[in-house]
C-alpha cells in the first residue's frame, strides 16, 4: 500500500482505509549520454537557497524554530520546519552525489520511485524494492530506517548495468510495509538558534523520530521512514526475478 493511500497524508483516517488517488503525471526524464539522472538529484539552477532567516516560534504546544515568514504547509509538515529548497528540475547540470530536499519528500510520500519519479509499486507481489547501504556484518532488521526513496521494477536493471548512479555499496530489499517514521535534519539548539552537531557518528542530519520532543527544533531535510517483512537480496538476483 502506498503511504499516500492513508498514513501520510490523510491524518485521522485509520491505516487500511482506501482512498482513491489519481495517478501522478509522469515526471520527465533527463539523460546524461545514456545515464539516467535520478528524480531525487539537484540541479545547479537549483542550488540556490532561498534567503530564509530562522527564529523562535510559539506554536501551539511547543516553542521551536520557524520562519520569520512561514507559510502554513508549504514549509511545515507534521511539525517539522521543512528547509526551503528551489524547484527547478533540468536547469543546468545534474548533481548526482545529492539529494533534493522536496522531491525526496515526495518520492517518500507518494513511495516514487527514486530514479524515474514513477510509482514504484509495480511489482506483482505488492513489495517494494529498496537500494540500503551495505553494511558488512549488519543485516537488514525489522524497523530498518532508510531517507532513501524506493526503486521500480523498470530501474533495477539500469542500476545492476551502471547506467543509473548508485550512491554506494548497496544491498536490495524487498519490502511488505512501509511506515513514516520521522526526519532527518539540523537540529537546533533553543538558547542560540545555531544548529548542533549530528549525534549519526559523524552524518550529517540527524534522525528525529515524529515523536521526538527535538521535532520543533529540527529543520527537516529528509523525510525517513521504516521497513518492515523486509528481504534481502542480491542485486542481480533481483534483475533475474523482475525479468522473470
Ligand atoms: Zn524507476
Amino acid at each position: 500500500m502506498r503511504l499516500d493511500q492513508c498514513r501520510s497524508t490523510t491524518g485521522g483516517l485509520p491505516p487500511d482505509c482506501p482512498v482513491a488517488v489519481p495517478r501522478r503525471p509522469r515526471p520527465r526524464q533527463y539523460f546524461v549520454g545514456t545515464m539516467r539522472v535520478p528524480y531525487i538529484a539537484p540541479w545547479t539552477g537549483e542550488n540556490v537557497p532561498p534567503r530564509t532567516a530562522i527564529t523562535t516560534r510559539y506554536g501551539r504546544s511547543d516553542m521551536g524554530i520557524g520562519y520569520a515568514d512561514e507559510y502554513g504547509i508549504a514549509d511545515r509538515r507534521r511539525g517539522a520546519l521543512w528547509i526551503r529548497v528551489s524547484v527547478n528540475p533540468g536547469a543546468g547540470g545534474p548533481l548526482l552525489d545529492r539529494v533534493h530536499a522536496l522531491r525526496q519528500r515526495q518520492a517518500m510520500t507518494h513511495m516514487l520511485c527514486q530514479y524515474c519519479g514513477r510509482p514504484a509499486d509495480d511489482r506483482s507481489d505488492g513489495r517494494y524494492v529498496f537500494l540500503l547501504p551495505a553494511v558488512t556484518g549488519r543485516l537488514i532488521t525489522d524497523g530498518e530506517r532508510t531517507a532513501t526513496p524506493p526503486v521500480c521494477g523498470g530501474c533495477v536493471p539500469e542500476v545492476v548495468r551502471g547506467r543509473a548512479p548508485l550512491r554506494r555499496g548497496c544491498v536490495a530489499v524487498l519490502v511488505e510495509d512501509v511506515t513514516v517514521w520521522g526526519v532527518a535534519g539540523m537540529v537546533y539548539a533553543p538558547e542560540t538558534l545555531k544548529p548542533v552537531p549530528s549525534e549519526d557518528g559523524g552524518e550529517r542530519f540527524t534522525l528525529v523520530a515524529y515523536d521526538d520532543p527535538r521535532l520543533p527544533w529540527t529543520l527537516a531535510c529528509r523525510e525517513v521512514v521504516s521497513l518492515h517483512g523486509c528481504t534481502a537480496m542480491d542485486l542481480e538476483d533481483l534483475t533475474e526475478q523482475t525479468a522473470a
